[in-house]
């Protein structure tokens, strides 16, 4: 499982997607995944683009509409963010249950919690930067759930080891698993892991019924928990070259898009917040994945410092950047980002947005 950062490889990768073997395999391991979020959440694509080749292949409605729905997920969590704004780190829609610690078990870091299957996709997550989706949910519950911690450390060392590391989808994930975002907590035994994971365990801490969950002691394996601590390794500033004449462009972690504005004259900078970067640690090897994806933008300065400092050196020129709700401090003109729906605005279900932009579907 690699991740290419080279726009031919990802071009590639959109069009080698089959919405209808997605449809049938993909809460499988070994199911048709698109492996596309993390072009995704570094903003190279857009959910709007993959969506648009969806509609191109021209499908029956039956067989592509469940990759279609998934990738509104994104727009949705998206939209909440905006909506809710820092209000998503804390809990949503009520106050997660049962909790015993705001730590992370030592057990899940170290990927030897004993279930075989978490274990070797945590090793994968350090290793490749990525994650299934159902193993993600299979993380969060027993982290939430039976080690009963709270979500939002345990969410940060997520995020901070995936390429895709997406605040909206993660931390609002998180809190859907741990019964804070919905209206009950999510489980899944051994059966439901070996059934999805190509294993064979039994005799674990999780081959029991469901009922037994409710009622079920913490394993001691899950009890050790650590606090989640990381400081993200930021490049050293090189001399910029900025001409004050010309618009600047500012890309950031969640805006890499090459196309963007690629027909106009302007200065093109990543900025790297040292602020952004402490509320939101991510690990080298997404950093350096970010940094990779942004060599595709032609003309590219990276920049490390806050944005009035480099309003500052930017002088006269016009800082121009794309919405996005880390970026609420930027100062100048602001472009929107594409969406796949015109729905709009807070929705308290995805159902609800759903619904909505089925209508514009059919
Ligand atoms: C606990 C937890 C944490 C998560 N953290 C993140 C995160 O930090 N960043 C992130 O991008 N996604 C996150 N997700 C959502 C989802 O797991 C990933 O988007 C998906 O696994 C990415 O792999 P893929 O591109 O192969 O997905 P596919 O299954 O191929 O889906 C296609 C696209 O649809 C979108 N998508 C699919 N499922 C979801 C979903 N449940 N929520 C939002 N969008 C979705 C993504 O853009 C994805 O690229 C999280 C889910 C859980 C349960």
């Amino acid at each position: 499982m690699n991740f290419p950062a080279d726009l031919k490889s990802i071009q590639e990768r959109v069009l080698a997607i089959n919405p209808k073997k997605y449809g049938a395999s993909r809460n499988h391991k070994s199911g048709s995944v698109t492996r596309l979020s993390p072009y995704i959440a570094r903003g190279v694509i857009s959910t709007r683009m993959v969506f648009q080749h969806i509609l191109d292949l021209d499908l029956p409605y039956f067989h592509s509409v469940k990759l279609i729905q998934e990738l509104a997920w994104r727009d949705y969590w998206q939209q909440v963010w905006i909506v809710k704004g820092n209000a998503i780190d804390s809990d949503l829609k009520h106050e997660q249950s049962a909790v015993s610690n705001h730590a992370v078990p030592t057990a899940l870091i170290q990927a030897r919690t004993g279930i075989e299957a978490i274990d070797i996709a945590t090793q994968e997550l350090y290793n490749t930067g990525y994650m299934h989706n159902h193993m993600r949910m299979y993380i969060a519950s027993i982290t939430c759930n039976i080690s009963h911690s709270h979500w939002f450390q345990p969410a940060q060392w997520m995020y901070a080891n995936l390429l895709d590391g997406d605040w909206a989808s993660n931390a609002l994930s998180w809190q859907w698993v741990a019964g804070a975002n919905a209206n009950k907590k999510y489980y899944a035994n051994q059966e439901n892991i070996n059934n999805f994971f190509e294993s064979d365990q039994s005799d674990t801490f999780l081959d029991v019924s469901y009922e037994q969950f409710e009622t079920m002691e913490t394993p001691p394996i899950l009890k050790v928990t650590e606090n989640f601590e990381l400081k993200t390794e930021l490049p050293t500033n090189k001399n910029l070259v900025l001409n004050a004449q010309l618009p600047t462009c500012v890309y950031s972690y969640y805006n890499l898009d090459p196309k963007w504005r690629q027909d106009k004259t302007a200065n093109r900078v990543l900025i790297l917040e040292p602020s952004f970067f402490t509320k939101y640690p991510v690990a080298q090897k997404p950093l350096d994945f970010a940094l990779s994806l942004s060599e595709n933008i032609e003309g590219i300065q990276v920049f490390v410092g806050e944005f009035d400092e480099l309003q500052k050196l930017a002088g006269t020129s016009t800082m121009i950047f794309k919405e996005h709700p880390t970026n609420l401090h930027f100062k100048g003109t602001q472009d929107e980002r594409d969406w796949m729906f015109s729905v709009k605005g807070f929705f308290p279900s995805f159902f609800a947005f759903w619904k909505k932009c089925n209508k514009e579907l059919k």
